[in-house]
């Protein structure tokens, strides 16, 4: 072999070489890439959930920036919170333009309960609420008085053992409050949040609050605005899919179901 045939077998070599190991490194990548991506998908659902809905939980996160944009203050954020309107999104009237009583917390609490009924309009649900605001009120003069924004200074269990101190607030609703109005990081544990992390096998039907809590918020890293975002996402698919029975086909969420489909629960 000469010379030149010889460096250039050599050359050939060490190129064959060089290509080898560019693709070797680029397969193990890829390898990589599956593995963590699926890692990370088992590991942590509720960011998997949070990537999966993003285009469409940007639209929430706006109509969300609108919400509050319109709202001018925690207090009116507070009356969307119980009249439903931040959880379904849907809004008959603005709430800034709410006259007497639904105002001021003053008013409302000093309120007769038909008067806030009427506000909120005649209906079993209306008087639920009616019922639920005047409490509220009653506690917002009592922790702020007759501000319309409040410092909701302290812990979030703080504030969440104070509103759960309130008759008629459940869990669902203090954690609602503390999201929307106090800005705190927590999750509202609605009945569509449930079915879709126990269909998916994210938690049991069995776990405790605590837990319920850790899996979304240490999901969303305590960031309020993908929780906010989230929780709006997973009542919206609550209504449209995950219903007493699962409507997989379409849903936003179906990547995310286990091999043999979502699992049974009761409820
Ligand atoms: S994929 Fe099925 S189980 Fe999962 S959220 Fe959608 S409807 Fe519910």
């Amino acid at each position: 072999m000469s010379l030149a045939e010889a460096i250039l077998s050599d050359h050939v070599f060490s190129v064959f070489r060089s290509t080898w190991r560019i693709l070797d490194r680029y397969q193990s990548h890829i390898r990589d890439v599956n593995v963590n991506s699926s890692d990370d998908m088992a590991q942590n659902p509720i960011a998997a959930s949070l990537e999966i809905l993003a285009e469409p939980v940007s639209g929430i996160r706006s109509s969300g920036g609108r919400e509050a944009a319109r709202n001018p203050t925690l207090w009116h954020r507070l009356v969307e919170v119980i009249r439903g309107s931040i959880r379904t999104g849907r809004t008959s009237k603005p709430v800034a333009d709410l006259s007497y009583p639904l105002s001021s917390p003053q008013e409302c609490a000093d309120a007769h309960l038909e008067e806030i009924e009427e506000a909120f309009g005649k209906s079993s649900r209306g008087s639920n609420q009616a019922a639920l605001l005047k409490k509220l009120a009653g506690w917002w003069m009592t922790s702020f008085g007759n501000e319309l924004d409040a410092e909701w200074d302290g812990s979030t269990d703080r504030w969440r053992e104070s509103l759960r101190s309130i008759r008629g607030v459940n869990h669902e609703t203090a954690d609602r409050l503390l999201l929307w109005v106090a800005e705190k990081p927590a999750w509202p544990v609605s009945r569509a949040s449930i079915r879709i992390a126990c269909r998916h096998g994210w938690i049991e039907p069995t776990a405790e609050y605590d837990e319920w809590q850790s899996l979304f918020v240490r999901g969303c890293d305590s960031n309020v605005d993908a929780l906010r975002a989230l929780s709006s996402r997973f009542d919206e698919i609550g209504r449209t899919h995950c219903g007493p029975k699962p409507k997989c086909e379409g849903c936003p969420l179906a990547p995310l179901l286990p091999s043999g489909g979502p699992r049974e629960m009761f409820d």
